[in-house]
């Protein structure tokens, strides 16, 4: 197996437009993972942990672009404050090991339905930032990068370059159902997003569909319902998780069945919902 390690950007494109089938590495969290057990023997390996800027991350225009190699160690260290969904996520992932290795770009990568960023990236309405060589940049919303189970929407010659998301102009919630606190993969999980100057709620839902997604019609519902400056009514919070249950399409697997699944679902959306209007109504809000 060839092992390819570029120092920049252009190379690493060159790289992977010469050799599609090199297998990108970032964190190795996954992929070494895979090759351990055989679940992958790819002709090479394109180990981008040599490109220092895919480990930045900046803010510009009340958006914080992260590259494709920012750890959730960094995340949570730096970025609990403009990203708090992403951040509350990455407490979750794993252990101090894996937080300090693993990506944001590598869970994008990995395109996993159980990964821990997307619900997060779905709700922040964060978009994807991929590169070729040969056809420059293309951003894709975060809703349309997961095509089906571990399908990234990438072409062959295509990079993960960066994450684009809005830094947090409300209160966001992430909440994860597992069989224990830590090191886990979600049974099924869930993030909410208050977009208080859109009088729009953003939503994500993890592990509980083929693909990470977004709860649209109970979105749709909480912009047309939803009183800003009054408290949160009770009829209006169960049907926004019935909305969200709704939305999911889960299956049945040795982590849970697809009824708990939707039921937690559920439970989940009331709960972010209601933590999040906390906030929003401590903040001043009639
Ligand atoms: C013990 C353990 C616990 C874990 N716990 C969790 C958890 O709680 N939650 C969770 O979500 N995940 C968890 N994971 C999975 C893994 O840590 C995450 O998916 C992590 O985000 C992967 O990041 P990485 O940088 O290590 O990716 P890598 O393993 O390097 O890559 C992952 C995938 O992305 C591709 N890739 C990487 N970078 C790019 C790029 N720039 N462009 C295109 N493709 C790219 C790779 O080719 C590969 O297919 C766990 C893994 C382990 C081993």
């Amino acid at each position: 197996m060839d092992f390819l390690r570029p120092t920049t950007w252009q190379d690493a494109l060159a790289a992977k437009a010469d050799r599609p089938g090199a297998l990108p590495l970032q964190g190795g969290t996954d992929v070494m993972v895979e090759i351990n057990f055989d679940v992958r023997r790819p002709e090479a390996l394109l180990d981008l942990t040599g490109v220092a800027e895919l480990r930045q991350w900046s803010v510009a225009d009340g958006v914080c672009r992260l590259g494709a190699g920012v750890t959730y160690t960094t995340v949570i260290e730096e970025l609990g404050g403009a990203l708090p969904g992403l951040a509350q996520a990455a407490r979750t992932v794993g252990s101090p090991q894996i937080r300090n290795r693993g990506t944001v770009g590598g869970n994008l990568g990995a395109a996993s339905p159980a990964g821990d960023s997307h619900p997060p990236l779905l709700a922040a309405g964060a978009a994807v930032e991929v590169e070729s060589r040969d056809r420059g940049v293309r951003t894709i919303p975060a809703h349309a990068f997961y095509l089906g189970v571990k399908r990234p929407a990438l072409e062959p010659d295509e990079l993960i370059r960066a994450v684009r998301v809005p830094v947090a102009a409300g209160p966001q919630y992430f909440s994860k159902v597992g069989t224990r606190n830590a090191m886990v993969i979600a049974v099924c999980s869930f993030a909410l997003a208050l977009h208080p100057e859109e009088r729009r709620v953003g939503t994500g839902i993890g592990s509980a569909a083929p693909t990470p997604l977004r709860a649209l019609e109970a979105e749709d519902f909480l912009g047309g319902e939803l009183d800003w400056d009054a408290p949160l009514d009770a009829g209006l919070l169960r049907r926004f998780g019935e909305l969200c249950a709704a939305a999911a399409a889960p299956i049945d697997d040795v982590r849970g069945t697809a009824a708990y699944r939707r039921h937690a679902v559920a439970v989940m959306a009331r709960r972010t919902l209601t933590w999040a209007w906390d906030d929003h109504r401590g903040r001043g809000a009639a």
